[in-house]
């Protein structure tokens, strides 16, 4: 078996197809060789191993070591320079790769190869003793830090103390006196921790690959994956790529850099990038110094710009996707490092996917897979209100890495982040942000840093994460032994309130008042235009007002699929005669109130189906029991009663009347207007009125008729015949014919069990899916928090069924009652209008039994028709 793939000039033995087992790196790598794109030649050693290493207790293939030694010869033999050779010493990097890419989880060493000797040679051979230099203590810093697990900021501590003796700021600064002595100092932190530093190349070079794969374990990478929903078992480990070295460090004329080839945040198509001159690996990443933008790469080398802008159109057209990529250039000559499909904002994704379709490089099938539910999500998160940021107290102005608005509570900690950050809105502000700061960012509303710029760490984790995040914001000047901040002049504490604009940089004090956004960008409406098109399923919302219903239009709903009735009861001016109506003795009196509530809905249901233009309108009937409609306290019940003008003790009888045990499985739903039929009379007639006087006036309307909970086939015949002739008297007496439909919720399990004798009553079915879970599990809805929590912590439940559908349980009856329901009417129309309609994965199930369209609030609505498409591609 094979373990070890070799790369080079023009030549490769492996391909970009082979993530599984060269992680993305290494099959990037091995890609661009065969492309001709110059890349240093190496070898990547197969994730297998990985996976050997971790089933046979830390132990490699018996083979191993012999197919790396062999592959290491073949690179001294291409790169013309030997290993530990006291002329001409090759140098290598051990980095780490899986196949799917997790940015700084893992470790990486640079300039291996490095010893007392090799060191002298390099000096030599390149003529440049400082970069020699600077080359070995990075090498022994980094060795130390990753392989041997000695704290870095030991190290730090050592370059901090020697900038200060030579009064310089930046590492590149210090003089070669000052690097001897900070090798010297390195070598003794080694001895204070009992550990040696290894002088033999081959020697460095196990420890290192050792260290690589033990990293696909620690910490950082195993929380990186819970949290990005990695499943360990679709991987097989890291891979470990050994690369010859090129040097970004050997003075002005070189460089290290990386780069977008379109715009990571709004998705432009614009080169985007950053670049060091005079420095390695990972200087521009861990915002050592700010960086230069890209162009700046023209002032080193016309050349090794232009080149590398061909390499980006040469990759875009290879890979069909928008890539990140790092650069290193040695003496003005470019070599590529890594190019990976990049990570982008929501904005930038739906840009891309739409503009390369354009392009003619992908297809619209294609760019719809390209973008995620999540990401459409974050596109209608919260902005701040215009006015209230003009009017807070903007404090400092860093870098809009991750765009969006976040106000929170500051904390200088990851570890405090996760803490407090499922309880509260929390900032996470640090001077930069590593690996082991991804976790704390997860909990955080927004990131703040001080250093590092729009390609630092915290930037690209929190564009992933789709967190609001300021980088780079050098106003600030953080305390971490006191935990405050300071800027020109404000102190800001922990816990104090921040809010941070991830798009133009600023930090403000306090919270601002946020928005949501209405409407669709012009990106994202051809993107889901494009999803419609694909899509079995059509997108409605649950909608009670005509402003609910504009939004939803906006978003592309196709109608409204629950309309709620009682919320229009609850308006101050109605709820009194609501409540004149529930406390009537008599026929007679309640019809009084009812009399009165009717000009009222119709004008409501006017306005909304004005709004809808003839799309498909369902109302259903009301729902929730009496007694919310009732004051509850001594202090209400005497307002009221005095409001209503009866006795208070007459109220109060009557309120202890309509106590229940058990409301939810009460007098509710159907059972209601079973019992007051006069309440269905006057609601039908509200809503056909509200119709045929539109259509009197030109305007279409489309009304369907909801009854609730319903669960016996005699139920929904009753109620449909009231409603039937109610409806037809109307239309006989307005000489007008409209088209409506009657149908049922279908939430109570019964329900499903017996769909067939329902659905020959029913024109439609609407699945209510927060009911039928309900009642399917017996959880009650109001009271599931309690226990549904450890349900899952302790793995009883995979999810909450409450957001997304139980497709083993409450699938499975929904799936009899679409099959039994369409057997006994095969026109019957089959909907869903639970909170599930809004969830993607629920969406697929629904999709899957066939269902006509699902409903969801008008907020979920472009979430929803992306998820239709996916789900039908
Ligand atoms: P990560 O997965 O964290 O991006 P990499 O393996 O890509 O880690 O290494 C980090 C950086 O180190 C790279 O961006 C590159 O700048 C530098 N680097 C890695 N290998 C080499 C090499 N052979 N020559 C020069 N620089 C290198
Ligand atoms: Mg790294
Ligand atoms: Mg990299």
């Amino acid at each position: 078996m094979r373990f070890v793939y070799f790369f080079g000039n023009g030549f490769a033995e492996g391909n970009g197809s082979m993530k599984d087992i060269l992680g993305g790196k290494g099959a990037g790598l091995a890609e661009m060789a065969l492309a001709k794109i110059p890349v240093p030649h190496g070898f990547t050693i197969s994730a297998e191993v990985c996976d050997y290493y971790y089933k046979n207790n830390k132990t490699y293939p018996p083979s191993l070591k012999e197919e790396v030694e062999y592959n290491l010869k073949r690179l001294e033999t291409t790169t013309g320079k030997k290993f530990g050779d006291k002329q001409n010493p090759l140098l290598v990097s051990v980095r780490s790769g899986a196949k799917i890419s997790m940015p700084g989880m893992m470790d990486t060493i640079l300039n291996l190869g490095l010893n007392d000797e090799t060191v002298i040679a390099l000096a030599k051979s390149t003529n440049n003793e400082r970069f020699a230099l600077d080359s070995y203590r990075r090498f022994i810093q980094m060795f130390g830090d990753v392989a041997l697990g000695i704290d870095k900021e030991l190290f730090e501590d050592k370059i901090k103390e020697i900038k200060k003796k030579e009064k310089r700021k930046f590492d590149h600064e210090i003089s070669i006196e000052g690097l001897r002595w900070l090798i010297d100092e390195y070598k003794k932190i080694y001895s204070a921790q009992n550990k040696s530093f290894p002088q033999e190349p081959y020697r460095q070079l196990w420890i290192a690959i050792d260290a690589v794969f033990n990293s696909w374990m620690n910490k950082r990478a195993i929380d990186y994956r819970r949290i990005n929903k990695i499943k360990e078992s679709d991987l097989l480990g890291t891979a470990v790529s050994v690369v010859s070295m090129v040097f970004g460090n050997m003075g002005d004329d070189s460089g290290t850099g990386v780069a977008f080839t379109r715009d990571p945040s709004t998705g432009e198509k614009r080169r985007f990038g950053e670049f060091l001159v005079n420095a390695q690996g990972e200087d521009v990443v861990a915002g050592i110094r700010t960086p230069y933008p890209l162009d700046y790469l023209k002032q080193i080398s016309q050349e090794a710009y232009d080149e590398l802008l061909k390499i980006f159109d040469i990759l875009e057209s290879h890979y069909k996707d928008m890539q990140d990529v790092e650069f290193t250039v040695e003496r003005k000559k470019l070599y590529m490092l890594q190019t990976r499909s990049a990570k982008r904002t929501a904005k930038a994704a739906v840009k891309v996917a739409k503009d390369m379709v354009e392009e003619g490089l992908i297809t619209k099938q294609e760019a719809l897979s390209r973008v995620s539910t999540d990401q459409i999500d974050q596109l209608l998160h919260p902005y701040f209100d215009e006015k209230a940021k003009a009017q807070a107290k903007l404090i400092a102005k860093g870098l809009g890495a991750s765009p969006g608005a976040a106000c929170g509570k500051v904390v200088f900690s990851a570890q405090k982040a996760e803490e407090i950050g499922s309880k509260e809105s929390v900032i996470l502000v640090r001077h930069e942000t590593s690996a082991e700061d991804v976790a704390g960012m997860a909990a955080s509303s927004g990131i703040l840093t001080a250093q590092g710029g729009r390609t630092s760490h915290a930037a690209v984790v929190a564009r992933g994460m789709g967190k609001s995040a300021v980088v780079g914001c050098e106003d600030i000047v953080i305390d971490y032994n006191n935990l405050q901040f300071s800027t020109n002049g404000t102190v800001v504490k922990e816990f104090d309130t921040i809010s941070i604009d991830g798009s133009t940089g600023e930090v403000f004090l306090g919270e601002i008042k946020t928005l949501i956004p209405t409407g669709l960008d012009k990106d994202l409406a051809q993107i889901l235009q494009w999803a419609d098109e694909v899509s079995k399923l059509y997108v409605r919302a649950n909608a009670d007002t005509p402003q609910d219903a504009k939004v939803a239009l906006e978003f592309g709903a196709k109608g409204i699929g629950l309309c709620r009735t009682e919320h229009m009861f609850f308006a101050p001016d109605r709820i009194n005669i609501v409540r004149e109506m529930i406390v009537a003795k008599d026929t007679q009196s309640r019809q009084k109130a009812l009399d009165k509530l009717l000009p009222m809905q119709k004008e409501d249901f006017k306005a909304l189906f004005k709004t809808m233009q003839g799309l498909e309108v369902t109302i259903r009937l009301i729902d929730p029991p009496l007694h919310e409609f009732l004051p509850q306290t001594d202090d209400a019940i005497q307002e009221v009663a005095k409001s209503l003008n009866i006795s208070v003790d007459e109220l109060k009888s009557t309120v202890k009347s309509l106590h229940e045990f058990n409301p939810m499985l009460g007098h509710r739903g159907c059972r209601l207007t079973i019992t007051y039929p006069e309440i269905a009379i006057m609601q039908t007639k509200a809503i056909i009125l509200a119709a045929l006087e539109l259509k009197a006036e030109g305007i279409e309307c489309f009304p369907e008729i909801m009854i609730p909970l319903v669960g016996i086939d005699e139920e929904l015949k009753y109620l449909k015949n009231i409603i039937k002739q109610t409806v037809d008297d109307l239309m006989k007496q307005s000489n007008i014919l409209l088209k409506y439909l009657v149908g049922t919720m279908i939430e109570i399990p019964r329900a499903c069990a017996v769909a067939d004798q329902i659905a020959k009553e029913a024109d439609f079915f609407s699945f209510g899916t927060n009911d039928l879970t309900q009642m399917t599990f017996g959880f009650s809805r109001d009271d599931a928090g309690k226990f549904l929590f450890d349900y899952l912590a302790k793995g009883i439940l995979k999810e909450d069924p409450f957001k997304t559908i139980d497709t083993q349980g409450v699938g499975a009856l929904m799936k009899i009652a679409v099959e039994k329901g369409k057997n006994a009417n095969k026109n019957l129309r089959l909907g869903i209008c639970g909170e599930h309609g809004g969830d993607p994965e629920s969406i697929e199930f629904v999709h899957s039994i066939g269902l006509d369209y699902v409903s969801c609030s008008p907020y979920r609505v472009p979430v929803a028709r992306l998820a239709c498409a996916q789900a039908a591609i």
